[in-house]
């Protein structure tokens, strides 16, 4: 029997596999295809999934095809042959508060590094070309039916967990009668994606994205990927116009490029398209028994704003250390309910979040369409609001409501991501992030004796920060940022959140009803 079988060799199936393999758990990956995508929909990877990548040593893999840092923007135009309406950019300074920043890169390339680390770790067992056709489960373990296309056999296998990452169409969440709530068809879009060469319209202005307004290809976005001669062209499907599905066949779909391009000399290479329809659906629960439904199987959210992949794969992330625990008897089962209570809460806001910034954009073409200049500046002046949102990015507060400021303060209270503060050791540099990987961390300074003996039996490691510490606080802001005293102590989880803090040596110690007596 294996331990976790996931479904699924997207951005988080991979990634749900190589967060377990960091926490020691054994995984088999199945996916359909051959290969990771080829068809790249996501461009932005925030500061959060940044940072998780940086955590399982992958940040230098993903840098290496992030677009400069300017092309954090959308870029409006007319078309190409009309003239610049505006640049919207990214224009928050990570480096206050993360050891690493937001990024421009393309999902294939995300999904190729995370493959490549998938395949060098041992834990990991990838069967790629092989499909899930039958899942069942009962009180001790789940069992499927897999059909390898290589070699055409069937094969069941058994493992004590699932996690269902298997996309917007989920089959798993399908097979369970799993609800989901929000609403389901915002618009249908043909994504074409193609070769050309547009580097006389682009080299001088790069931009994640060019949203283009021209009445008749209004609405067509482009999303560029570092490095290739690739585009991706969404176009919105609008019968009104006598744009059906199918319409688009591939002849359709290079004709429509050449005209949004609208230059004679420029060659379109079609390399594939997909359909998609804009969805907003969130399942009413995540769990059913040994089954945990993860990324877009689990949360359907508009891509206005970039949140779908990078929700998901904060989804695996904090997950694994709670199937981790359970697997390893350091837990009881009710810990895995907390995934579906904390994970919610944040698709329901960046779901709240993408609806918003789909609105923006839909004030945009109807202040266009009815010829309303003043509200069609202001509408694509409030779209710096769609691309600057680090509150929903690393912000983020386990346990607690939307926040709709949009200023962001690090914090160490209960449930928030632990701040980042710059430590030294032996003159080399490390975040506090760094500390927190696979394992629940006591950080204080060297001074908080008490907490220290107190955690002496906890499953943790202890860390001190300060002066004869184990690591030197390079700013003097350790303590500030997480609002502690010298006697005081935080208690950070394996992925990076508080789980307790004492702001001195009054506090009480820490209880979790979940956690197995360790005698
Ligand atoms: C135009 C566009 C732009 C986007 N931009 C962004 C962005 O900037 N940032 C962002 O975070 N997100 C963005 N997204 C969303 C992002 O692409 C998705 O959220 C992401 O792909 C979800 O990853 P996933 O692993 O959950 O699912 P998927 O990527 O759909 O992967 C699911 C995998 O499961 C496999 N599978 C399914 N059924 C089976 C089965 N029975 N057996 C074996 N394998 C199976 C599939 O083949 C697939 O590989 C965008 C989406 C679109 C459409």
């Amino acid at each position: 029997m294996h331990t976790v079988i996931i479904i699924g060799g997207g951005p988080v199936g991979l990634f749900a596999a190589i967060c377990l393999a960091f926490q020691g758990i054994a995984s088999i990956v199945i996916e359909k295809h051959s290969t990771t995508t080829n068809h790249p929909k996501a461009r932005g990877v925030n500061g959060r999934s940044m940072e998780l990548f940086r955590c399982f040593d992958l940040e230098g893999q993903m840098k290496q095809y992030q677009m400069p840092r300017e092309a954090c923007r959308f870029t409006w135009l007319e078309d190409f042959q009309g003239k610049e309406i505006t640049r919207i950019k990214a224009n928050v300074d990570y480096s206050f508060y993360s050891p690493t920043e937001n990024a421009v890169i393309a999902q294939d390339d995300v999904e190729q590094e995370l493959f490549k680390k998938a395949q060098s770790l041992p834990l990991i067992d990838l069967r790629f070309n092989t499909k899930m056709t039958d899942l069942i489960q009962d009180d001790e373990k789940v069992t499927i039916e897999v059909l390898n296309k290589n070699t055409n056999q069937t094969e069941t296998l058994t493992a004590s967990y699932l996690i269902a990452a298997d996309g917007a169409k989920s089959s798993i969440r399908e097979l369970f009668n799993v609800e989901m709530e929000g609403v389901d068809n915002l618009g249908v879009f043909c994504n074409i994606y193609c070769e050309m060469n547009l580097d006389k319209y682009v080299m001088h202005r790069p931009s994640a994205c060019f949203m283009l307004t021209q009445s008749e290809i209004g609405g067509t976005f482009i999303l560029s990927k570092k490095g290739l001669r690739r585009w991706l062209i969404g176009v919105p499907i609008d019968p009104d116009q006598n744009l059906t599905e199918e319409v688009f066949t591939d002849d359709f779909c290079i004709e429509y490029v050449k005209k949004v391009i609208n230059d004679p000399d420029v060659e379109v290479h079609l390399i594939n398209k997909s359909f998609w329809t804009m969805a907003a659906l969130i399942a009413k629960q995540y769990r059913i028994g040994r089954i945990f439904l993860a990324g877009d199987a689990a949360h359907r959210l508009p891509p206005t704003g970039g949140f779908g992949m990078n929700t998901g794969i904060q989804d695996a992330h904090n997950l694994a250390w709670k199937l981790a625990m359970v697997i390893n008897e350091q837990a009881d089962e009710s810990l895995l309910d907390t995934y579906f209570t904390e994970r919610v809460q944040i698709a329901k806001t960046n779901m709240h979040w993408s609806i918003t910034n789909a609105k923006r954009f839909e004030k945009i073409f109807i202040a266009l369409s009815e010829n309303d200049l003043t509200t069609f500046e202001e509408a694509l002046k409030d779209q710096t609001h769609h691309i600057n949102n680090i509150l929903l990015d690393l912000g983020f507060i386990y346990g607690t409501e939307y926040q709709t400021q949009e200023n962001y303060k690090p914090s160490a209270k209960l449930g928030a991501r632990a701040p980042h503060c710059w430590l030294d050791k032996d003159n080399k540099e490390i975040s506090t992030l760094d500390l927190y990987k696979n394992q629940f961390v006591l950080v204080c300074h060297p001074e908080a004796h008490y907490w220290q003996e107190q955690f002496h039996k906890f499953p943790c490691k202890i860390v001190t920060v300060g002066e004869q510490g184990d690591y030197s606080d390079k700013n003097d802001d350790f303590l500030e940022q997480y609002e502690i005293s010298k006697k005081g102590a935080v208690l950070v989880r394996p992925d990076g959140h508080v789980a307790w803090r004492s702001k001195d040596e009054n506090g009480e110690m820490a209880q979790f009803s979940w956690l197995v007596d360790l005698k």
